[in-house]
């Protein structure tokens, strides 16, 4: 069965269960912070193949290279 994703996670999947996501994935991200909070998300959001990355269906975690599959 070919791999569903084909934008954000574009080939990924879980190396032990075989889920095809959602995934937890640590991201570094800008955003506009005032003494208050979060003033604004301009969406900017960034990770890489080092970036932790945990399934949501099974305890499995790594890194993002770990869930890129066989692409
Ligand atoms: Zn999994």
């Amino acid at each position: 069965m070919p791999n569903p994703n084909e934008n954000c996670l574009e080939g990924m999947v879980c190396p032990k269960c075989g889920s095809y996501g959602p995934f937890r994935i640590e991201i570094s991200t800008i955003v506009i912070h005032g003494d208050d909070g979060v003033i604004d998300d301009p969406n900017d959001k960034h990770w890489d193949g080092h970036s932790f990355c945990g399934c949501c269906d099974c305890p499995y975690t790594g890194s993002v290279e770990d869930f890129s599959g066989d692409k």
